[in-house]
């Protein structure tokens, strides 16, 4: 993997110093990125485009605002108060990395999460899963929750979508879920409903491809949208999923109900 990094990051970036992070944006409180209320911080840098991406302009590798681990620590740690306290196994807040792609930045979040640790502060990731197993047995002993994208099963179709395939993706997931044991809920699934694409068929498909996994929390359904047309047209000139259209109420409601059949408790 990490040839095939070099290979692809541009000469002088910076992604992945230990000792600094390229961060896109930071989010104070956001309620839609993991349990409870939290700062969410937006990791610069993705090796994918996935063609339905709304957030195009945290991809590009090299960019990004600078961060040490104690300027980054001090602006998340002031938040503390505002995610209250966890009770009874319900977690009330903490602060999730997501991006970009940010197992790409992985030695700084394994430092900085040990640090956010001492405060016991509740961390999860947002994941394209995209990385080495290396990484993810370091950053599966720090992180709490993990909610990570699937974009298409089929490999051909994936990297048509996403610009690589999905090989490494899939096996992560199930090396993953083994070495967390069984029952720990602390899997979140995402996917993107578009219409046409992400078919009932497709859904179905979805469904049992999940069912192995043992520590499934919940699949988020993500309704496609188009709000991050403008950037692609600002960074690339053009947006080539025009001819999607936004799924209706009840197109969510139906993706819904398949995974129900299926015993996969979800939510959108
Ligand atoms: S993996 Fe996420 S950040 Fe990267 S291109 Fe896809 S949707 Fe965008």
């Amino acid at each position: 993997l990490d040839n095939y990094l070099i290979e692809k990051v541009k000469p002088g970036c910076n992604a992945f110093t230990k000792e600094h992070a390229f961060v896109h944006s930071i989010e104070s409180l956001a309620t839609l990125d993991g349990p409870g209320l939290r700062t969410v911080v937006f990791m610069q840098g993705c090796l994918m485009r996935c063609k339905f991406c709304h957030n195009i302009d945290s991809t590009p590798l090299g960019k990004g605002i600078k961060y040490s681990i104690d300027e980054l620590y001090e602006k998340i740690i002031s938040n503390k108060s505002y995610w209250g306290e966890s009770k009874g196994g319900i977690v009330s807040g903490g602060v999730t990395f997501s991006g970009g792609e940010p197992t790409l930045q992985s030695e700084f979040i394994i430092d900085i999460a040990e640090k956010l640790k001492e405060e016991d502060v509740h961390i999860t990731i947002d994941t394209n899963l995209f990385t080495s197993k290396e990484k993810l047995e370091r950053l599966e002993k720090i992180i709490d929750y993990w909610m990570i994208s699937i974009k298409e099963l089929d490999n051909s179709k994936h990297k048509d979508l996403t610009g690589l395939g999905n090989k490494r993706i899939v096996e992560n997931l199930f090396y993953l879920d083994n070495l967390m044991g069984e029952g720990t809920k602390r899997i979140r699934i995402r996917f993107v409903l578009m219409p046409e694409i992400t078919t009932p068929e497709y859904i179905e498909r979805l469904a049992k491809f999940l069912q192995p996994l043992k520590n499934l929390d919940v699949v988020e359904i993500l309704p496609y949208t188009s709000i991050g047309k403008h950037k692609w047209i600002e960074l690339f000139g053009k947006y080539e999923f025009e001819h999607v259209r936004e799924p209706s109420r009840g197109e969510v409601e139906d993706a819904g109900r398949i995974l129900a059949k299926y015993n996969l408790r979800y939510k959108y």
